[in-house]
């Protein structure tokens, strides 16, 4: 008997299964009590083994798609903003998007959860087995002027082109120059119809003339990307100054409402601009 069990210690360590190896012993031990049947004994140590696996996997691929620190639907207060409809962004999370290519807008004042939403939907994605990237649209810009700057630019491209889902975030924080507005369309355009985006942003899509230094690129940008979208509005309150109201100053409170706004009137119906985009598509 101890002869086996030295067998599967063997086996288990050869095959790479810390989990289960440590929990060989005890699972003995209830065998032995009776408190465990043979099938249950195998199901606990593999199934030990694959969540074990699992998180690893989960946790190294988060690292990799920069999605760090991570953010779950769960732990997102829908309540806080009422603007949001919470079963539309779950259905989001059904990841039929990545599927259909699609792109996802988060649009809304600083502190509404853009980036939480986005990076949520990006953590949903990587457990599901998908390849993500997150990166900010200024970043990103970043390496594409530096890839091209060291005739690198295809290869990067390529690289961004690859994964499943593209998150870039903070588009309209900083202002971009023509060279990165060009370089960026060119990602675009790669990717169009290829492979599914979340993009966020607390600027209109009116606004991106302003945001990408030239209204010809940023037509161009937006055809594409407006063309199969789905586009979620947020107006609401800082999640972020939620706390301390009282301490910020009124130009910044009437940019950023600090209490949440009444829920709209028309509950669950979307304005009819974002009906006509999702229609296009
Ligand atoms: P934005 O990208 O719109 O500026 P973030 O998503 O970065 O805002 O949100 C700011 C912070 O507040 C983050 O730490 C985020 O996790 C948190 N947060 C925002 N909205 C909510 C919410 N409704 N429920 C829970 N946490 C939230
Ligand atoms: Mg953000």
């Amino acid at each position: 008997m101890s002869g086996l069990v030295d067998n599967i210690r063997a086996s288990l360590l050869g095959l790479r299964m810390p989990r289960a190896l440590e929990m060989l012993d005890h699972t003995i031990q209830r065998l032995e009590k009776g408190e465990l049947g043979a099938i249950e004994a195998i199901d606990g140590l593999l199934a030990q083994e694959f969540d074990c696996r699992e998180d690893r996997r989960v946790g190294m691929a988060l690292t990799t798609s920069r999605l760090t620190p991570p953010k779950t639907l769960e732990s997102f207060d829908f309540t806080f903003q009422p603007s949001l409809d919470r079963d539309r962004i779950m259905a989001l999370a059904q990841l039929d998007f990545i599927e259909r290519s699609e792109v996802v807008h988060f649009l809304g004042p600083p502190g509404t959860g853009k980036s939480h939403l986005a990076t949520a939907l990006g953590v949903a994605a990587v457990k599901a087995g998908k390849s993500v990237y997150r990166c900010s649209l200024a970043d990103l810009i970043e390496a594409l002027s530096k890839a091209e700057r060291e005739g690198r630019l295809i290869e990067k491209i390529r690289f961004y082109t690859r994964v499943s889902l593209l998150i870039v975030d903070e588009i309209g924080y900083l202002p971009i120059t023509t060279g990165g507005a060009n370089l960026f369309f060119q990602l675009v355009n790669a990717r169009y119809e290829k492979g599914a985006m979340i993009l966020t942003s607390n600027r209109g899509f009116a606004e991106w003339g302003e945001v990408f230094g030239d209204p010809v690129v940023a037509t161009a940008l937006l055809d594409r990307l407006l063309h199969h979208a789905v586009v979620v509005q947020i107006e609401g309150a800082s999640y972020r100054l939620r706390a301390h109201a009282d301490l910020i100053p009124e130009h910044v409170r009437a940019n950023a409402p600090i209490s949440p706004p009444p829920p709209p009137k028309r509950r669950g119906r979307p304005p009819k601009k974002e009906l006509e985009i999702q229609n296009a598509g």
